[in-house]
């Protein structure tokens, strides 16, 4: 399918707020960034002043790498994350944040695409597996991809194509920058 062309060219970043320890009115925030052997770059953000956790992972692919012709195709792709995989059925993810009170979202913009959870801390891992799984274990076939095509393009009826103001906002940019929600 068109848009699993666009995953080699993705390279992720794993972004953490992690609550942990006693709180410090003044001083700077402390970041720690580093790079894992497989790539993957890590940045965690301590932030003691709750005992939650904000877990990030943002792909460095967006809109502005979409062929001519394609627009929407990265925020396609971003749905469709959202679809299960051999590990974990459709609806796995979602159902564990509900039942352990977090709460998730995901957005595309022209050049990253990022998904992001939030929960209390003890379940980073179960967070990290999760995304871990869909990273690669995405199960596209036509009867889950076709149905997320109409969500898709209504999203873009209800935002965009009913909206001459949004429409006339696309018309500004360079074709490749088309963003179609
Ligand atoms: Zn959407």
């Amino acid at each position: 399918m068109a848009f699993t062309r666009l995953m080699p060219f993705v390279a992720a970043t794993v972004a953490l707020l992690v609550s942990a320890a006693a709180p410090s009115a003044t001083a700077a925030p402390e970041v720690f960034h580093f790079r894992l052997a497989n790539g993957l770059e890590l940045v965690v953000v301590p932030d003691r002043r709750t005992p939650v956790v904000t877990h990030m992972i943002w792909y460095r692919v967006g809109a502005a790498d979409e062929p001519p012709g394609k627009s929407g195709i990265a925020h396609f792709l971003e749905h469709l994350m959202f679809k299960g995989t051999a590990k974990n059925p459709a609806g796995r993810f979602s159902k564990t944040l509900a039942e352990i009170g977090g709460r998730e979202n995901a957005f595309t913009s022209s050049d990253y695409t990022g998904y992001f959870q939030r929960t209390s801390r003890e379940h980073l891992k179960t967070l990290m597996e999760f995304e871990a799984d869909r990273m690669t274990g995405l199960v596209l076939t036509d009867d889950v991809v076709a149905p997320e095509l109409k969500v898709v393009l209504e999203e873009w009826n209800q935002r965009v194509g009913n909206s001459p103001g949004a429409r006339l906002g696309g018309q500004g940019r360079p074709a490749p920058f088309f963003q179609f929600y």
